[in-house]
């Protein structure tokens, strides 16, 4: 037997019911506040990621899908959607446009992972952009819209972590700091953090060791945020811009100045949304400013900010209640042929119950008509219209109410406003 691969998984239904409902929900808010989406392709150039993610971060090290193609391109499969957007933003010089651009993307990513609970190889993120507005305002407004999102959802009692990366103007003061912590504890690294502190000290910062966790969560350990009054006057303000406007709009937040997030390319704001139910290390959601991804890239300057919601992980932990919404949906009604003679009419039948606006399911009642009826129990339908000759003849045919195991005879013309009620 050939099975799925490691780390990736099929969606069945009726959970697929679940996801698509996630999805129409998250298309519904997103054009609430103007967002219009974007698809970009699954694969890029392998260059795409290592210039934007950056060269040494854990995705680009050695968890990325890349392969040569036969035209010995190296190619690598999406780990994430930003730096796709980014290069569809330079490719087709939507900078011109003269006004910000809110886009948002759905679609599958992948990440060569250690597969636990909650983390796979193949995952789905749902994401959104803004390219072109460096103001607090929109930062704000990117996280009022994902919590409107997460409302709807169901979700309660949820809050965002928040932080400032600062900019080129801070950051190499601030890596200063932490590479000279970091070394002058050095023996308390491991192989692995040794290797992120020669290459990219923030790295660091993503370790789950507990020695390297206790040493972040000293006292001594420098924060970003401190610095920022003295070395970026200017981030500082708009870090507190940020914070007052979502205190007015009553979006819950903490301040977490130890939250750095694991890409390169954020300036600024940086955020994550943690759930309970999930590992510790395992956020919902994560987003924040990039600046200059997009002249990185080799476009204009142009401000950006985005997040990335883990749709695997959001459907995990979903409100029972929008679960169970979802799932149930509205059953269809099944329509069966008595003998195969009356498979045109039921056919028919079908046709006129969809033109009413009432879903159908089909069942050709090859087996008999006792087997079709066990099979629409075992599909848990509540209604069986059975198309028999008999009753054909008096334009009619015969509703069964499975619960009760009731028939009527209905006219046919009547039918969609009898079933109406019932569905
Ligand atoms: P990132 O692109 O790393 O900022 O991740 C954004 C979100 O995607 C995370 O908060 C997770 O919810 C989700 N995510 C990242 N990696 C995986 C994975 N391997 N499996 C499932 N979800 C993931």
């Amino acid at each position: 037997m050939i099975t799925s691969q490691k780390g990736t998984r099929d969606l069945l239904p009726p959970e697929t019911r679940v996801w698509n409902r996630v999805e129409a929900v998250a298309r519904e808010v997103f054009s609430l506040y103007g967002y219009d989406e974007i698809r970009t392709p699954v694969f890029e150039a392998t260059e795409l990621f290592v210039r934007s993610v950056g060269e040494g971060t854990d995705i680009v090290h050695k968890e990325m899908y890349t392969f040569t193609d036969r035209g010995g391109r190296s190619v690598t499969l999406r780990p994430e959607n930003t730096a796709g957007v980014a290069r569809a933003f330079v490719e087709h010089r939507l900078g011109q446009a003269g006004r910000p651009w809110k886009l948002y993307y759905l679609g599958p990513q992948f990440r060569y992972e250690r597969p636990q609970k909650g983390r796979y190889r193949e995952f789905r993120q749902i994401g959104a952009e803004v390219l072109g507005d460096p103001t607090a305002l929109i930062d704000a407004e990117v996280i009022v819209m994902l919590f409107d999102f997460l409302g709807r959802l169901q979700f309660t009692g949820l809050s965002v972590s928040l932080n400032s990366v600062g900019t080129e103007a801070t950051r190499p003061a601030y890596v200063e700091a932490v590479r000279s912590f970091f070394s002058s504890n050095e023996g308390s690294l491991g192989e692995d953090d040794r290797r992120r502190l020669a290459e990219n000290p923030m790295r660091v910062l993503d370790s789950k060791d507990p020695a390297v966790r206790l040493l972040v969560a000293s006292a001594a350990f420098p924060k970003l945020v401190d610095l920022l009054p003295a070395l970026d006057p200017a981030s500082d303000a708009h870090h507190r811009e940020l914070k007052s406007l979502l205190v007015r709009k009553q979006v819950p937040f903490k301040e977490d100045p130890l939250l750095v997030r694991g890409l390169d390319y954020y300036t600024r704001t940086v955020f994550e949304v943690t759930a309970q139910g999930l590992g510790a290390q395992d956020a919902l959601l994560g987003g924040g400013r990039y600046d200059r991804l997009v002249s990185d890239l080799g476009g204009p300057k142009t401000p950006g900010i985005g997040f990335a919601i883990g749709e695997d992980r959001l459907v995990e932990v979903l409100p029972e209640a929008f679960r169970r919404a979802a799932l149930e949906g509205t059953r269809p009604v099944a329509v069966l042929p008595v003998g195969v003679p009356d498979l045109h009419e039921a056919f028919a039948v079908a046709g006129e119950l969809r033109r009413g606006g009432i879903a159908v399911d089909l069942f050709s009642s090859h087996r008999g008509l006792g087997s079709a009826l066990k099979a629409v129990e075992k599909a848990g339908l509540a209604l069986a219209v059975l198309v028999g000759e008999n009753e054909r003849l008096r334009g009619s045919v015969l509703v069964k109410e499975m619960a009760t195991r009731t028939q009527s005879e209905v006219a046919r013309e009547q039918l969609v406003e009898w079933l109406r009620p019932r569905l």
